[in-house]
């Protein structure tokens, strides 16, 4: 076990899920924690129940990650108080699903603002400053198995998101390792994991919300949200994380069940043969009727 304690972790998208099951991990670590996110409620509710060790802290911060400007004053007060980080977590992330051809635009401008520019944001306003600390550093993005395995159905915004991720991140890691400076890049990767990922459209307004024009749609959303609730707590999780991230792994994949379909995928590709429905596997049971 790595000695983390009075440490620093920044983690976007901490008030819930993912993000506050890293968090809390950190805590236990005795680690200095800046939880941000756009969510104000949900991060006094980390803060209420968070318990803190000897030589950490939590600082719960208000953040959109898709604004530049404010993830750029992020870092620098960060960087103030701490003068160093040694894990940063762009994590927040958002999911639109449904056809490709109907989905609005304001639909893919925000799940690419937020899944795509807010790790861009996160990684131009950190890793310079992570490069002059003096002391080791590491950015983790949060990708998908959805960012390793190709179009899944009716997941076209969020796994476009999510390739970008996967792929910007391989970037990072090969441009880090010829800077000379000990900072690095893992890409997390993770599968089911019981978070509020699937409703997503509780932080927009009532509006903007994501309408499924069929029952074929409906029913992949419920399906694979209910296979979602049923995965890993983010507690478990992020204890899996830090096992890829302490053994000095790229590719954070704590949930492998799915090297099966990422094998098929690779398959197909080397093969020329064209992809097999995904609907069925995504969603854990037989494909719905086609609507007519
Ligand atoms: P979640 O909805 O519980 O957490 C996402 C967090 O991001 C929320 O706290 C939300 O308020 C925050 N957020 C959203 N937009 C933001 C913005 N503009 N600025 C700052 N914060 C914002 O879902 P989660 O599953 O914990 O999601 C965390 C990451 O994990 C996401 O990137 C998601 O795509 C990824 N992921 C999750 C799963 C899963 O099964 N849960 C699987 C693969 C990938």
């Amino acid at each position: 076990m790595g000695d983390w304690q009075g440490s620093v972790a920044v983690i976007t998208g901490a008030a819930s899920g993912i993000g506050a099951g890293l968090a809390r991990h950190c805590l236990g670590l005795g680690m200095h924690v800046v939880a941000a996110d756009i969510d104000d409620a949900a991060l006094e509710a980390l803060h209420a129940g968070a318990s803190t060790v000897p030589g950490g802290s939590l600082q719960a911060r208000h953040l959109d990650v898709r604004g530049r400007d404010a993830v750029e004053a992020l870092a620098a007060d960060v960087f103030e108080r701490f003068g160093a980080v040694s894990l940063l977590f762009n994590n927040a992330g958002v999911l639109v699903d449904g056809k490709s051809w109907e989905r609005p635009e304001r639909d893919w401008r925000w799940i690419l603002e937020v899944n795509v520019m807010g790790v861009v944001h996160g990684i131009s306003a950190f890793v310079p400053r992570m490069l002059a600390q003096g002391c080791p550093g590491r950015i983790i993005n949060t990708s998908s198995i959805g960012g390793l395995l190709g179009g899944g159905p009716y997941l076209a915004p969020y796994q476009g998101t999510k390739h970008m991720v996967t792929a910007l991140t391989e970037s990072l890691y090969q441009e880090l390792a010829v800077e000379a400076a000990p900072v690095t890049a893992s890409v997390l990767c993770p599968g089911e994991v019981a978070t509020g990922i699937w409703s997503s459209d509780r932080l927009r307004p009532q509006e903007q919300h994501n309408v499924l024009g069929s029952a074929a749609e409906r029913q992949f959303h419920d399906a694979v949200a209910g296979s979602v609730a049923a995965g890993l707590s983010p507690d478990d999780f992020a204890r899996e994380v830090f096992v890829g991230i302490e053994a000095d792994r790229f590719w954070l994949l704590p949930q492998p069940a799915f090297k099966a379909q990422l094998a098929q995928r690779h398959e197909s590709i080397m093969t020329a043969t064209n992809p097999e429905s995904l609907l069925a596997a995504l969603a854990g049971q037989p494909p719905p009727a086609v609507e007519s």
